[in-house]
């Protein structure tokens, strides 16, 4: 996939591997540091 804003690959998010969260006791908790578990290189979660 690529940022809608920019076109340059996204990159596997670090926090949470590329999942786009954990499960935890409260169910999915969704990662604060990206989108989907992919980031844009300049715009981070914001690449939609
Ligand atoms: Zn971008
Ligand atoms: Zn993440």
């Amino acid at each position: 996939m690529k940022c809608n804003k920019c076109y340059r690959p996204l990159h596997d998010c670090q926090s949470c591997n590329g999942k786009g969260g954990s499960g935890g006791a409260f169910g999915r908790v969704n990662c604060s540091r990206c989108d989907g578990g992919q980031v844009c290189p300049t715009h981070g979660k914001h690449w939609k």
